[in-house]
């Protein structure tokens, strides 16, 4: 419908007339000149990585009207407010205007006095909304958040679903973009499938902003560790992330007595107390936010200095999600994870407690297994998370991760590994990791017994350490990529072909020092 092309010159200009900024960051470009071009987009960045601006600033160039479909009321009317503010005609309709409120807007985007209308998916599935659409000039349909159409996702939305007809039923084929923080290749399937990208050009970028040094910390005594960070940095503004209510008013309480300024945040607090909170947040009042995962979507807050996660979240899409809090306006910043054993136990549970089934529920328990590998890479953490998403990257180690930092020296494990593997392979494959690292250290457990593996060569071949060294050590071959576990609840342990070239002596394997001390591990969260 349209066949002028804009130039990313001419959007270098609107960006810096509307919003002051001197340049696009490098993923926003791609993403706009392909935009321009005429071309269906898929972009994928993390939150804080601007993608409102990877379709407002199309908008303003396009003829006509751009619509954005968007997940949440709260947000729509805080972009509206903000690109009202700077000039650009913009307005939403949601389920909180009137009838006649809503027919104004229409009109107003009729009369072309719109660039941009925000509206909620469900509004697309109405005959008459669809009718009134087919009248106006569409010239692009940008899908917000578009994760929810996946069912793979953790926001499924059925009526995103009702994106794809919505744009077939337009007399004009728009031009298509989509944008999420979160995508691993199911959900990117999904999406591209689901939402009827045509040709799309697909960018994935950002996911490892530079300014974010990304820890974690196994064996660490959780509580003290946060008690000492926040005293540490009283100054600066930081979320925790705790897996339960009871866990953030424990952890809020204390802070509060030590005198830290903490506020808190999970649903079972009434709506004011939390958006009193947010704001309280929001406005400096207090520095640290003591929340569950209910906290954080839709929250623009860009001088949050740390992200630390008490326990350890249910997949890697939720930590990056929820990490990527931090440093949103490119200022180092620190992301923490506190890992301890026990976090595996309650991810399980907590899927478990899930009365979902089948792909589904494999589909929870695989993604938790990559998560519990992340926790025990010795990679670089920002290498380990790129090529999680499927991200390219420049092969370059980041130097301010958690692995990167650690001075540790590395050894020569290739022994240890050899008896591991070498009793995975006679245990034939068929056992988790308790029960070989209970046949190393020599158990006198049932099961050990019943099975005669105590006349194993390998049988207690690892006594001097604990059965807990000898699982963190197994868990870390396993994030390592030598050993892998297969799905479901109580995963089998099995070599990997380069396990075979370690065992055949062709294949040197180098760690970090033999183990962390395990004195303290799991002291701050056993409940
Ligand atoms: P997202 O929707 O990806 O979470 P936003 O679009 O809300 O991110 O942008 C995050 C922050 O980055 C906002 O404060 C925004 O003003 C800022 N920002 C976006 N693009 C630029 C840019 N090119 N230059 C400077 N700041 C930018
Ligand atoms: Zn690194």
């Amino acid at each position: 419908m349209n066949t002028e092309i804009y130039t990313i010159e001419q959007a270098q200009e609107v960006l810096q007339k509307y919003y002051g900024y001197p340049d696009f960051r490098e993923g926003q470009k791609k993403i706009v000149e392909s935009l321009l071009q005429g071309e269906d987009t898929l972009g994928i960045m993390p939150t804080g990585g601007g993608k409102s601006i990877c379709y407002q600033i199309p908008a303003l160039l396009l003829p006509g009207l751009t619509l954005v479909v968007s997940p949440l009321i709260s947000l729509m009317k805080d972009q509206v407010d903000a690109l009202t503010t700077m000039g650009i005609s913009a307005a939403y309709i949601n389920s909180t205007l009137s009838g006649k409120e809503v027919n104004d807007r229409i009109r107003a985007a009729g009369r072309g006095e719109l660039k941009l209308l925000y509206v909620a998916p469900e509004r697309l599935e109405l005959d008459w909304f669809q009718n009134e659409m087919a009248d106006l000039s569409i010239s692009c349909v940008a899908v917000d958040e578009a994760h929810c159409v996946s069912q793979w996702g953790h926001d499924f939305r059925t009526s995103y679903l009702s994106v794809a007809p919505f744009v077939s039923s337009l007399p004009h084929r728009p031009i298509l973009a989509a944008f999420t923080a979160t995508a691993t290749l199911e959900v990117m399937d999904d999406m591209l499938r689901l939402l009827r990208l045509k040709d799309p050009a697909v960018f994935v970028t950002g996911l490892g902003r530079d300014n974010l040094a990304m820890s974690v910390l196994r064996g660490e005594n959780k509580r003290e560790y946060v008690m000492n960070y926040t005293a540490a940095h009283s100054a600066e503004p930081g979320i925790i992330y705790a897996a339960t209510r009871k866990e953030v008013d424990d952890l809020y309480e204390r802070l509060r007595q030590a005198g830290i300024q903490a506020g808190r945040y999970h649903a079972g607090l009434s709506d004011q107390e939390r958006a009193d909170n947010q704001e309280a947040f929001l406005y400096d009042d207090i520095r640290v936010m003591v929340a569950t995962n209910a906290f954080g979507m839709g929250i623009d807050k860009s001088n949050v200095r740390y992200v630390i996660h008490y326990n350890m979240p249910k997949n890697m899409e939720a930590y990056v999600q929820e990490a990527g809090r931090a440093g949103r306006d490119g200022e180092p910043s620190e992301c923490i994870l506190l890992f301890s054993a026990q976090d595996i136990m309650t991810q399980k549970f907590l899927i478990e407690q899930n009365p979902q089934e089948g792909d589904r529920k494999r589909n929870d328990y695989r993604k938790l297994q990559q998560m519990i590998e992340y926790c025990y890479s010795n990679r670089c953490l920002r290498f380990a998370m790129l090529e999680y998403f499927g991200e390219e990257h420049d092969q370059k180690p980041c130097g301010i991760c958690s692995s990167c930092r650690d001075e540790r020296e590395l050894t020569d494990m290739t022994r240890d590994a050899q008896v591991i593997f070498s009793c995975i392979y006679r245990m034939r494959e068929r056992f988790g990791v308790s029960m070989v690292a209970s046949v190393l250290k020599g158990s006198q457990n049932k099961k050990v017994l019943q099975y005669g593996f105590d006349s194993l060569p390998t049988y207690g071949m690892m006594r001097t350490r604990t059965e807990k060294e000898i699982s963190e050590l197994i868990n870390t071959f396993v994030a390592d990529g030598y050993l892998s576990l297969s799905e479901g609840q109580y995963p089998v342990v099995r070599l990997q072909p380069v396990a075979a070239d370690v065992l055949k002596g062709n294949h040197q394997v180098m760690m970090r020092a033999p183990l962390p001390s395990a004195s303290t591990a799991t002291s701050g969260s056993s409940r």
